[in-house]
């Protein structure tokens, strides 16, 4: 069952006269329960197909189509509505909001999906307790380390039960010893059955990642099995 198929994706960006092909004709299939790294050097269109595959933005050619919605020319309001539903975003800078605490701050999606108070607490509570936070809840953001803060930004990511977990270089604002923390975190929440979409371009990030694909010039230079974690599972 894919999750995510895409087919002969382009992004074209008019820069005054001239014209950027960021994504030249990009074809994925990912499968549900998948945990893939986007890598890439800077330039190579990363952050372009994050976009598309994160609903934020859509392609200028080809087809997406996520959780069996083509989400290929849909408005900007119908995307907002498929991002709030399908994708849990994990970013570089956590996002928090710094006036609430881990809890609130994790429980907000669910505010915007309509759920009572009660299933909020619960559900809210039941996802700092997945991360590990649930000494932290009552803590505002400012109170916590970087880790921590990252902790909060997955739990907020779960919350909703997303059908996949986008995280844009989630380690970028790390030091080294919590990057590894964040990372063996990805890997539990990927064990409990998510679909996680990393991006990044350290080398030894992605390689937490079951499969690699590379970009280059927007196009996929390869697509392989990391077979340095499948191996040993
Ligand atoms: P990466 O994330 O791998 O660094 P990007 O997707 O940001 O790559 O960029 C791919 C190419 O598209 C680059 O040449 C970049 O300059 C260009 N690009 C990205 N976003 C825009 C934009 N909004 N307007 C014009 N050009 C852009
Ligand atoms: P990253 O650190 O992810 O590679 P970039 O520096 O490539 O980020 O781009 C940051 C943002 O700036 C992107 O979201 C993109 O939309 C925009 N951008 C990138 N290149 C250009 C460009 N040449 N012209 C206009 N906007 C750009």
């Amino acid at each position: 069952e894919n999750i995510i198929e895409i087919r002969g994706i382009t992004k074209h960006y008019q820069v005054g006269v001239q014209v950027v092909k960021a994504l030249q004709g990009v074809n994925v299939a990912i499968k549900k329960g998948e945990y893939v790294a986007i890598m890439g050097p800077s330039g190579s269109g990363k952050s372009t197909l994050m976009n598309v595959i994160g609903a934020l933005d859509t392609p200028t050619g080809g087809t997406y189509v996520l959780n069996g919605t083509d989400v290929s020319r849909m408005s900007d309001d119908e995307l907002a509505e498929i991002r709030n539903k399908e994708i849990g975003f994990v970013f570089q800078t956590f996002n928090l909001l710094p006036r609430y605490t881990a809890l609130e701050n994790v429980m907000l999606p669910l505010i915007y999906a309509g759920v009572s108070k009660q299933g909020r607490l619960k559900k809210g509570n039941d996802v700092i307790r997945k991360v590990g936070l649930q000494d932290r809840s009552s803590h505002k953001p400012n109170e916590l380390s970087g880790g921590q803060r990252q902790r909060v930004a997955v739990a907020r990511a779960l919350v909703n039960n997303p059908s996949i977990i986008l995280a844009d270089e989630p380690t970028g604002n790390l030091d080294s010893k919590t990057s590894v923390d964040i990372m063996r975190l990805f890997g539990d929440i990927h064990a409990m059955g998510n679909t996680i979409i990393l991006v990044t371009h350290e080398e030894d990030i992605a390689q937490y990642a079951h499969r690699i694909i590379r970009l280059r010039d927007g196009l996929i230079e390869s697509d392989t099995i990391n077979e340095k974690v499948t191996m040993s599972e």
